[in-house]
């Protein structure tokens, strides 16, 4: 095993690394910007070291600093978590290059998955079903009109480049699609620097289902199971759970051998996930993550396999221990991302310092968690601050103990993105697993604020259970009325977010 590993990251996956690595007797060095100081990452790592300012640019992205660093302090191997330089080929190879070990695959396999166009070519060649439409880029608009109509409406332009919803443009006919793919091709050039852009049929109403494979170094991988993760805002996930509610137990052997076949094409070393979109039985890949994604906990709740554990033995030249065969999937996990966004008015960041925060616990309750009370949430980075994980018998189980959750969770001082979730939990296609990526455009009423008379009274006894809390130092004696969103508590909190009741 290696001896020590420099975590390339910050917030809640930082954390999860730490404990990970703490596990397995690694010594663990921390890094962060200046206003990250006093963060969780920070204070449970072993060492730790500030590397710059707020500006990931100036901080988190600086990948020759990492390395330097590294090497300075010793550290054997470097992890880059999820984001910032994860995904960035030419930084797994410097690291490897500088002598340490990238704990991911390599860097050319990086790359190829980097690319979409050669991702769904090489997906293609082995027999991996892609999106239907192209695997080269287009030249300009008026290729692009051709192509669209080839493949037809409605189409989707994405960047070759693409990740994070960007350069994604979704176009419903003829007459929208040059000022879209110009607008696609913008947006992708300012944000990968590439701004090459292709073509995809644009599904009407798949679910978004994913395949976490494990490779090891000596040819051996592995899947473990689904992820679905079909609730999404603006193309990005927000709850996912394991397993899908809808697959059959031939679908599942069918897409974790697509995606196992996926993985060997690209010689995958470590954790990753082969993306799918499902629709009536069929299903497509969508794209290759070539690093730990934010959702991995349902899967490690349904498996009891640590998936963290894993990428540190792999890249520590371990083979894997177990085959397909021993791999089960026992009872049902579900994760709500805590981001602190306001969905009432369309998912807007918010900012502060988080001045209280109760943290679920219980049986079958896990949090993974990026803040503490006094953390100060800006707009520099992910808004993600926590993810809230449960575990249940069955789906049903696991959902109401994620609605007994959210109960017990408060975070004042931001807006997150909790009341919604309450909301999800107890709507009824949720409940009946009838789901897919146009969730919250068909259910625009989780997204409404209450009556706002309505706020105002929740608002007032969640400030006086505020206040009763503080004074006793003890549990609040009134019972937090479970209609009532928790933005009422902060807004009550903070007296300046009342007029926006
Ligand atoms: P990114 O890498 O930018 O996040 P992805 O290719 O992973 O983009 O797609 C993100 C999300 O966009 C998917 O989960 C899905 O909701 C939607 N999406 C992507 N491709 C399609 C498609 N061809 N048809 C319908 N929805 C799609």
């Amino acid at each position: 095993m290696i001896s020590s590993v420099l975590i390339a990251n910050r917030g809640e996956i930082a954390v999860r690394i730490i404990r990970g690595a703490r596990e397995c007797g690694v010594r663990t060095i921390a890094v962060y910007s200046e206003p990250d100081r006093l963060s969780p990452h920070v204070l449970e790592a072993d060492e730790a070291y500030c590397i710059g300012p707020a500006a990931s640019v100036d901080s988190y992205l600086r990948g020759e600093t990492l390395i330097e660093l590294a090497k300075t302090v010793g550290a054997e191997a470097i992890h880059p978590g999820y984001g910032f330089l994860a995904e960035r080929a030419d930084f797994a190879a410097a690291v490897e290059g500088a002598g340490l070990v990238f704990i991911g695959p390599t860097s050319d396999t990086i790359a190829a998955m980097g690319d979409k166009t050669e991702a769904r070519r090489r997906m293609a060649d082995s027999d991996v079903p892609i999106v239907p439409g192209l695997t080269d880029a287009v030249a300009d608009a008026d290729e692009a009109e051709k192509k669209a109509t080839e493949i037809g409406y409605p189409v989707l332009l994405k960047a070759s480049a693409g990740g994070g919803g960007k350069g994604m443009r979704v176009v419903e006919k003829p007459e929208d699609l040059t000022r879209a793919f110009e607008a696609a091709s913008r947006e992708a050039l300012a944000a990968f620097g590439d701004g090459s852009v292709y073509i995809e049929r644009y599904l009407a109403r798949p679910r978004h289902i994913e395949i976490q494979v494990l490779g090891d170094a000596h040819g051996n991988t592995v899947h473990l199971g689904e992820r679905e993760c079909s609730i999404q805002r603006r193309h990005q996930k927000l709850v996912e759970e394991a397993p899908s509610s809808v697959l059959t137990e031939e679908e599942r052997t069918a897409m974790g051998q697509a995606a196992v076949r996926a993985a060997e094409a690209v010689g995958y070393r470590g954790a990753g996930t082969i993306e799918f979109l499902y629709e009536d039985g069929e299903f497509f890949f969508l794209e290759m993550n070539t690093r730990i994604q934010v959702e991995h906990p349902v899967t490690e709740m349904v498996t009891g396999v640590d998936l963290v554990e894993w990428q540190l033995r792999i890249a520590s030249g371990e083979k894997l221990t177990f085959t397909q065969s021993d791999v089960e999937l026992t009872g049902h996990s579900i994760e709500c991302r805590i981001t602190s966004e306001d969905h009432l008015s369309g998912f807007l960041p918010s900012t502060g310092v988080i001045t209280h925060l109760k943290i679920p616990t219980g049986p079958g309750v896990r949090w993974d968690g990026g803040v503490i009370e006094g953390s100060e949430v800006s707009l520099h980075y992910d808004p993600l601050l926590a993810k809230l994980v449960v575990h249940g018998a069955d789906r049903k189980a696991a959902i109401s103990r994620m609605s007994r959750a959210l109960e017990e969770l408060m975070v004042a001082g931001v807006e997150t993105c909790a009341p919604l979730h309450r909301r999800v939990m107890e709507e009824q296609d949720f409940k009946a697993g009838a789901l897919s990526i146009r969730y919250l455009d068909e259910h625009p009423e989780l997204l409404e604020a209450d009556a706002p008379e309505e706020m105002m009274i929740a608002a007032t006894i969640a400030a006086a259970l505020l206040e009763d809390e503080h004074r006793r130092g003890g549990p609040p004696r009134i019972k937090r009325p479970s209609s009532e969103p928790l933005n009422a508590w902060r807004r009550a909190v903070h007296p300046w977010g009342a007029d926006r009741c």
